[in-house]
């Protein structure tokens, strides 16, 4: 809607920024000219563009969603902010969108017919994770064949009943080990959610189901804050499954029980269940708790200063973390190929008091509703850097492939050769030093334009017409053209994964060419999750962090086809070098992880 408006004004109201502002001022956009640039993904001779030859309709299309019935309230929201506008059915082609966003899986014929500036948030098949009994057949299966030092991070596993020998064995060998107290085990239905349907028990004779469910060993020492249970829910995005590419949201929630742990009273889901759904029904949600606060939630950003108010360094806890996500989304590879989609998982770690943490589970679809102002803050922030993930280009709003042959081109860019490569490791979630210049390493001009889109007082029709060269973007672009400083080039080169493409072999490039939908179109392009430059995975964009792949072994072993043995070769690698970090620093006094 605002896009609308904002066009209207560039159009017919001869292209005044001062009356973007008013527009803005209006209607509380915080910089509306900011919201023409970020709409038309950049660059900014966009501007120029839309300065010098606004009449031109296809350039001003709006880039367009369209919502499932169900899809969370706040995706409609996020992108109507963006400037994007709804899908119509009734009006438009069946194919004239960018995103398509729904809660449950799309058909194969959806993955089929995907065209290039379209995306889908679903990946096909990725519910092999997300349902327990899929989850917990995965890991054991990857834990037979890597090894459980590795694969340790998911507490021991029973699918009932097909497992209720191998339960009751596992359960008579603990209670008849001398000196050791009977632990406890969690009985959850295998494909409910929200807390449905969860029992935990020490004694067999309490154990009771009437569906498939898992059987989970209980983690009874959790991390407690103020004699509070909690859990991550980290936000992970996979942009492709083949070849793996994997990031991490730096931000997230932190969820409380909002009942005092108690192992004596294991029917009190308010004190062992963390989930919110649960927790925000509890008598004491919303009363202020000591050392917690009111409701249930924290972001991460809060619970890391907590730690750290607390002497822990918690660089190896979330390196641990990243290792998980790694070695869980392993498991379920290789899924179909499919092209220009992604996943939004969100996984469930809980931590222990010896800084240990646990995968719990692996969500599809993690709630998006806004329960609270933290969920909002949280949320609505990854929705924007969703979108900005998803790397549309100024083409994507044209939605016809003749058009972006022949009109705007989408720069081809072709396939490198292995050149002189250092390997770099990516940066862990939440350890790597922000890199000052990339808030979104894909769109300089939009940083660049928000720099400075305030010191350009306005600019008429009639300026840009007698002045063609200069512009608002044309200052825009000489600003971003002046040379770097040493310390933005150093940033930038910090920001570089290594040449690896080779050039292109077929067998090679099948795995990264899209669908063949993709492959009749007129224009040539590349997967949406390679920044232009160089054809990697973009290192970071806003919150999200490349996690996967990790160092240049990493990445060749993912290109053609997922070489899980080479890969789990580089884990293990990677592991050794951060347990002997761990020690060096334990040697120098630097306290790693010690209890709160
Ligand atoms: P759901 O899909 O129903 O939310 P989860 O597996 O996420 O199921 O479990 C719900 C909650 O139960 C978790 O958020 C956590 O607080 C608790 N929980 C689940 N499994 C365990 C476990 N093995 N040990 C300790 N707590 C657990």
């Amino acid at each position: 809607m605002y896009l609308a408006k904002i066009t209207f004004l560039l159009r017919e109201k001869a292209l005044s920024f001062d009356k973007l502002k008013i527009f803005h001022r209006k209607t509380s956009v915080a910089n509306s000219a900011v919201y023409c640039i970020e709409y038309f993904q950049l660059p900014a001779s966009k501007m120029e563009v839309m300065a010098d030859d606004y009449d031109t309709q296809d350039i001003l299309k709006p880039l367009v969603f369209r919502l499932h019935e169900n899809a969370p309230a706040i995706v409609r929201e996020v992108l109507l902010e963006r400037g994007w506008t709804e899908f119509d059915q009734k009006e438009q082609d069946d194919t004239d969108w960018n995103l398509y966003w729904r809660n449950s899986p799309f058909r194969m014929t959806d993955h089929h017919s995907i065209k290039p500036w379209q995306r889908l948030n679903h990946y096909p098949e990725a519910v092999r994770i997300t349902r327990k009994d899929y989850l917990a057949r995965h890991l054991k299966r990857m834990k037979g064949a890597y090894g459980s030092a590795l694969y340790e991070f998911s507490p021991v596993a029973f699918i009932m009943p097909n497992d209720y020998v191998k339960f009751i064995a596992e359960y008579s060998k603990e209670r008849q080990s001398v000196g050791r107290r009977p632990g406890y085990w969690i009985c959850k239905p295998v494909d409910l959610s929200r807390g449905r349907g969860i029992l935990i028990f020490q004694d067999i004779k309490d154990l009771v189901y009437d569906c498939t469910v898992i059987v989970q060993k209980y983690i009874s020492n959790p991390l407690l804050i103020s004699g509070y249970k909690l859990d991550l829910r980290l936000y992970v995005c996979v942009t492709s499954f083949c070849p793996l590419t994997i990031y991490t949201y730096e931000e997230g929630l932190v969820r409380f029980a909002t009942e005092k742990f108690d192992l004596g009273s294991l029917d009190n889901v308010y004190a062992h269940l963390t989930n919110t759904s649960i927790n925000k029904y509890g008598a004491s949600y919303k009363k202020y708790k000591e050392g917690i606060g009111c409701g249930c939630k924290w972001t991460f950003s809060k619970f890391r200063s907590y730690l750290r108010i607390f002497g822990v360094d918690d660089l190896l806890l979330w390196q641990k973390i990243n290792n998980i996500v790694i070695l869980t989304l392993l498991a379920v590879t290789p899924l179909p190929v499919a092209s220009n989609c992604f996943e939004l998982f969100g996984f469930d770690i809980l931590i222990d008091d010896k800084f240990k943490p646990w995968l719990l589970e692996v969500n599809y679809n993690p709630a998006l509703c806004l329960d609270c102002s933290i969920d909002d803050t949280v949320k609505r922030r990854l929705l924007h850097d969703i979108v900005e993930l998803l790397n549309y280009k100024e083409i994507d709003t044209l939605r016809q492939n003749e058009m972006a042959g022949s009109k705007a081109v989408r720069r081809r860019v072709p396939w490198r050769t292995a050149g002189p490569s250092t390997p770099e490791e990516a940066p862990g979630l939440l350890t790597c030093q922000k890199v000052a210049t990339s808030n979104s390493a894909s769109q300089p001009a939009l940083k660049a334009a928000r720099g400075s889109i305030h010191k350009v007082a306005s600019l008429t029709k009639k300026t840009v017409r007698a002045h063609p060269r200069k512009t608002l973007t044309s200052q825009l672009r000489e600003k971003m053209n002046r040379p770097k400083t040493s310390s933005q080039a150093k940033n930038e080169d910090k920001n570089k994964l290594p040449a690896v493409h080779s050039p292109c072999s077929s067998a090679q490039l099948n795995h990264w060419l899209p669908t063949p939908d993709f492959r009749n179109c007129k224009i040539s392009t590349h997967p949406y999750f390679l920044s232009d430059k160089d054809q990697r995975p973009i290192r970071r964009v806003g919150d999200f962090v490349l996690i996967f792949p990790f160092n240049e072994a990493a990445l060749q072993a993912s290109r053609d086809g997922t070489d899980v043995k080479s890969i789990i070769k580089e884990i293990n690698k990677l592991v050794s070098k951060q347990l002997l970090s761990k020690q060096q620093n334990t040697k120098k006094g630097v306290g790693y992880l010690t209890s709160v």
